[in-house]
């Protein structure tokens, strides 16, 4: 079968190929003057807490604005700047701008909502530690207390006793801590022993299908009572329909991130809902 398709069909492998490897490398050169061109933008999303139905936080997402290629998505550049060290860079930069916007809302709007970042661990060969962070802090204005790391369940379990030191020395500033995409990595749950965790941000693939889908119920409610009794705050992602919310309300889940309550939007917007009649989102 494969001789019947020739060499062209190989040719036309290696091209794709060598294509690919082409497109790889100039959107890697153009990331590296990303940031210094002013591609990189800081979007926003709600974070909402069950009960109340208040926004009582936000996550901050990263966007790049490509000159050609339009947005191009954190799934596909946060990789690239991981691979080539770049994240070091962007990581802080981002921390830096997120903690200064939300300290002047904060001020400007009276409304103490808390933000969220998410943190690689390759930031930490690139020199994020404490001293760095309180930098960050001191310089925004942001009181510790409203930060909350995000942390991939996936990139925690790779590497242990150096990210659990790391991990606390950030925690010392007064920080707090989430594990991003909670349920998708392959844990033994006795990292969140040895973890100083404060909340557990449940993916997404377990909430699309609630409530019909009887594996999440089951899942998403033994995560829940988990985090409960161990004493850790629990936030759903990408929640997008009523049903999914009055199912997570009644399983007892405190907080909620999703399409539902908003999408992330640019610092402009953001501040326009802050400013509005209310914090509290208003359920459809
Ligand atoms: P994440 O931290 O788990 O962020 C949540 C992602 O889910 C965001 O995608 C958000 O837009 C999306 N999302 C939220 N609600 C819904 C929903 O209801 N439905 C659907 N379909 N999606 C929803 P986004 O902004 O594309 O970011 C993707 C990932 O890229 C993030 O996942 C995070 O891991 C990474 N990322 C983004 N910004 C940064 C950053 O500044 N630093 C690092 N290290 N990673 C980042
Ligand atoms: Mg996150
Ligand atoms: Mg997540
Ligand atoms: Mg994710």
């Amino acid at each position: 079968q494969a001789k019947a398709l020739g060499p062209n069909r190989f040719q036309f492998f290696e091209q794709e190929m060598q294509d690919r490897v082409k497109k790889h490398v100039a959107l890697e050169q153009d990331l590296r003057s990303a940031l210094r061109n002013g591609e990189l933008h800081v979007f926003y999303q709600p974070i909402i807490e069950a009960y109340s139905n208040e926004m009582v936080g936000m996550e901050a997402l990263m966007r790049w604005e490509h000159p050609v290629h339009g947005m191009i998505s954190p799934e596909r550049f946060i990789p690239l700047a991981e691979e080539t060290g770049l994240i070091g860079e962007l990581g802080a930069w981002m921390f830096a701008e997120a903690c200064r916007q939300v300290h002047e809302w904060q001020k400007r709007h009276q409304v103490f909502v808390s933000l969220s970042v998410n943190l690689s661990v390759r930031q930490r060969d690139k020199g994020f530690g404490a001293g760095m962070l309180k930098q960050i802090l001191d310089e925004s204005g942001l009181d510790a207390q409203y930060l909350m790391l995000e942390i991939t369940e996936n990139l925690l379990l790779k590497e242990s006793d150096q990210a659990i030191q790391w991990l606390y020395s950030l925690k010392e500033c007064g920080v707090k801590l989430a594990i991003d995409d909670f349920g998708t990595g392959y844990s033994s749950l006795s990292y969140l022993k040895r973890f100083p965790v404060d909340t557990l941000k449940v993916d997404r693939s377990f909430i699309q299908d609630l409530p019909e889908g009887k594996d999440d119920v089951s899942l998403v409610t033994a995560m829940v009572a988990m985090a409960d009794s161990l004493g850790i705050g629990v936030v759903a992602e990408g929640v997008e329909t009523e049903e999914q919310r009055l199912f997570l309300r009644e399983v007892g889940c405190d907080y909620m991130q999703g399409f539902l309550f908003g999408k992330p939007l640019p610092a402009a917007q953001m501040e326009e809902r802050l400013s509005g009649s209310k914090v509290a989102a208003e359920p459809s």
